[in-house]
């Protein structure tokens, strides 16, 4: 089973991807973990990606396709996998399947934009294994410690208030045209995001069946 999540930064994906992960026993892909740690070990592709995702602005298509397309095909990708942030604009869909990779369903998490400036401020992220975590819906059991690595939980520098604008802006011009890409196809299934993580994954299973 080959699964998309589509939603707005701090829609819950990546919550979501970690959920489904342990039910189907498929990896859940995060291009935006694999671009922060290619940033956090200075290799080629994190010092070019580091300006844009400073910026809140997209990683230029052919670097973020170049590490998807490595990504899958590695061994524990064969039985499937959940991409969460990938593919963020219609080219990187298209270049999915020009792969050949055949996507089973995309799963839209829906959330209103006054809710996603309110979470992002309270979302804090593993330096180290990239869980994410929230101080009030999804507290660590230590606060400030990764509860999966004891890496440290801190807040991401794009989750500042302004650079979350200009994130959901970009989402709006270039990734949710991606619904009506993937509704032609008829796989898109939509699930409103619920106010507690547990209710929102209630659905998303729901969903999956
Ligand atoms: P995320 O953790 O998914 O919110 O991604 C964080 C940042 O990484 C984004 O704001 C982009 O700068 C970059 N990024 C992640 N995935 C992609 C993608 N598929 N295409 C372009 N940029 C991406």
């Amino acid at each position: 089973m080959n699964l998309i999540l589509l939603g707005a930064p701090g829609a819950g994906k990546g919550t979501q991807a970690e959920v489904i992960c342990d039910n189907l026993k498929i990896p859940a892909i995060s291009t935006g973990n694999m671009l922060r740690e290619a940033v956090k070990n200075g290799t080629k592709c994190g010092l070019e990606a580091k300006s844009y995702m400073d910026s809140g602005a997209l990683v230029p298509d052919e670097v973020v396709i170049g590490i998807l397309k490595d990504r899958i095909s590695e061994e524990d990708c064969k039985d499937g996998y959940i991409l969460d942030g990938f593919p963020r604009t219609v080219p990187q869909a298209e270049a999915l399947d020009s792969m050949g990779v055949k996507i089973d369903k995309v799963l839209e998490i829906a959330v209103a934009d006054e809710t996603i400036t309110q979470r992002l401020s309270g979302r804090r992220v593993c330096e180290d294994c990239g869980n994410s975590y929230h101080i009030d819906f999804k507290p660590t059991k230590v606060e400030g410690v990764c509860d999966k690595c004891g890496g440290k939980a801190v807040q991401r520098k794009d989750d500042a208030p302004e650079t979350v604008l200009s994130r959901l802006k970009t989402y709006h011009e270039l990734t949710a045209p991606l619904k009506d890409f993937y509704a032609a196809k008829g796989i898109l299934v939509t699930v409103e995001g619920q106010d507690t993580v547990e209710d929102t994954s209630k659905l998303v299973l729901e969903a999956l069946k």
